[in-house]
C-alpha cells in the first residue's frame, strides 16, 4: 500500500521484478566475456549474501515514483463541498453591501 499523491488515500501498487544474478566471491575475475552478457547482473559478494535485503532493494526499486488511483478526485474536491458552500467571499460582498446602505 503506498499513499496515492492526488486523494491521499491508501493505493495498493503490485510489484513484478525478475532478476537473475550471478554471485563473484570477492576478489575473484569476473571473466571478460561474461562482462557483455547483460541478461544477468553481476555481483560481488563479501561474506554471506544478505537476501532479504536484496529483495527489499529490488522492491523499492521496482515501486513508481508516484502512485495515484486511475480515477480520483483531490480532498476536498467533491460535487457537494463546492456547490452546497457559498463562498466565504460571496458571503463578505453582502456584509459590505448590507454596511454601504446602512450610511
Ligand atoms: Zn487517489
Amino acid at each position: 500500500m503506498l499513499q496515492c499523491q492526488r486523494c491521499l488515500e491508501d493505493v495498493a501498487v503490485g510489484v513484478r521484478s525478475r532478476s537473475r544474478l550471478r554471485l563473484v566471491p570477492a576478489g575473484e575475475d569476473w571473466g571478460d566475456q561474461d562482462l557483455d552478457d547483460d541478461s544477468y547482473e553481476a555481483l560481488e559478494l563479501e561474506g554471506l549474501l544478505d537476501v532479504r535485503a536484496l529483495i527489499e532493494d529490488e522492491v523499492l526499486l521496482s515501486l513508481p515514483a508516484i502512485a495515484l488511483h486511475e480515477q480520483c478526485s483531490p480532498p476536498g474536491a467533491g460535487a457537494d463541498s463546492d456547490v452546497a458552500k457559498p463562498s466565504p467571499f460571496a458571503k463578505l460582498g453582502t456584509e459590505l453591501g448590507r454596511l454601504k446602505q446602512g450610511k
